[in-house]
C-alpha cells in the first residue's frame, strides 16, 4: 500500500527499507525520525504519520573533559589534579566543534 501510494505521487526513488519504515510507522502508530529527505517527503503523503526531522542543533555531541577552575586549563580525563596548582579537577561537558 505504501509503495503504491508513493509511486502514484511520483516518489519512486525509495528503497524497500524506506517503504518498510513508513509502513511500520503507520502500523505501529509511531513517529518516524529521519534526516533522509526522500523518505521524509514520502512520509508526508500519509497524514496520520508523525515525522521528526532532526536539525543539526538537535545533535550536539558533547565531550567530557577535566578542568581546573583556578588556572582555567583543560586536562585529559585520566588526570585528577592540576599540573600547575595541584587543585582537584572538575568534570566538564564541552560542545564539540
Ligand atoms: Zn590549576
Amino acid at each position: 500500500m505504501v509503495r503504491q501510494k508513493c509511486i502514484e505521487r511520483g516518489q519512486n526513488e525509495l528503497s524497500t527499507a524506506d517503504y518498510s519504515i513508513i509502513a511500520l510507522g503507520l502500523q505501529l502508530r509511531l513517529p518516524i525520525l529521519s534526516a533522509d529527505y526522500a523518505l521524509v517527503n514520502a512520509a508526508r503523503y500519509f497524514s496520520s504519520l508523525n515525522i521528526l526531522t532532526p536539525g543539526k542543533k538537535n545533535f550536539v555531541t558533547k565531550k567530557t573533559i577535566k578542568y581546573c577552575s583556578i588556572c582555567k586549563v583543560f586536562f585529559d580525563l585520566k588526570e585528577s589534579f592540576c599540573d600547575n596548582c595541584g587543585n582537584s579537577l572538575v568534570l566538564k561537558k564541552e560542545k564539540m566543534r
